[in-house]
């Protein structure tokens, strides 16, 4: 600390301080909203944490998939682009979906903030990513909704369901009282989809872990990601999202907070 024993030299340190402090109030409080980058491989519930985000603190997910879909129906410009590229067979470039993310995320409803799922997917789009925040004065973070491997194998293998009522057990973790009938349907025997294999889905997290890995990196290395059991009840681990995010908002909105 610097010269502590003049009390002028404090007074005038207060008050920058305090000035400081105001000012990055002012600044923050634009920025107080988040871009909440989702991860987590096939099966580990990244979706229900979309939906929670979306109930309960009103934040829109935005899907690339959905939307590139949604725009290919539309008579814009940008629609005809990119039903050229689906025609061609050719992947979006990162240049595209970006430009896609951009006017989506504009409009009003994604002002407080919103959630991205699939999206950014290369380190190319993580870094317009952060030039889409800082134009909108949003922040970015990323949470990892983290399940080992041989767990979602678990998951998705012994998943089956009722084709009456849709009900979801798992011959694993929540097993029918009778083998592979519904409890409430007892006539019907239960559907395991053919997706549900311990080749494909190893397949599917291989190809989830080579393709994020590099993001999770990224986002570490940058102390912005946030590790979340996925092991636990989905209540639980939203009420952990949920207090990160107001803990981040806490710091952003107050200067004694940061660092
Ligand atoms: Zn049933």
């Amino acid at each position: 600390m610097k010269a502590s024993s003049d009390p002028e030299a404090v007074c005038v340190d207060e008050e920058l301080d305090s000035l400081f402090y105001r000012l990055i109030e002012v600044d923050e409080s634009i920025a107080l909203n988040m871009i909440i980058v989702l991860i987590g491989a096939p099966g580990a519930g990244k979706g229900t944490q979309a939906r929670l985000l979306e109930e309960r603190r009103g934040l829109p997910q935005i899907s690339t998939g959905d939307m590139l879909r949604a725009i290919a129906r539309t008579e814009t410009p940008i629609a005809k682009e990119v039903r050229a590229v689906q025609a061609s067979g050719k992947l979006i470039s990162d240049d595209l979906v970006i430009r896609v993310v951009q006017e989506r995320t504009s409009r009003e409803d994604c002002k407080g903030g919103f959630v991205l799922d699939g999206f950014p997917r290369t380190i190319v789009q993580a870094t317009m990513l952060e030039n889409l925040a800082f134009e909108q004065h949003q922040k970015v973070v990323a949470a990892l909704v983290d399940v080992q491997f041989d767990l979602l194998e678990m998951r998705a293998t012994g998943r089956r369901s009722c084709p009456v009522c849709g009900e979801i057990y798992n011959i694993h973790f929540k097993p029918p009282q009778k083998d592979n009938v519904c409890d409430l349907h007892p006539e019907a025997e239960l559907i395991h989809r053919a997706d549900d294999t311990p080749e494909k889905i190893k397949v599917r997290l291989a190809t989830y872990e080579q393709q994020t890995q590099p993001l999770i990196d990224y986002y570490e290395a940058s102390k912005r990601l946030w590790h979340l059991d996925g092991t636990r009840e989905a209540d639980v681990i939203y009420a952990e999202l949920d207090k990160l995010l107001n803990q981040e908002g806490h710091q952003t909105s107050d200067g004694e907070a940061r660092n």
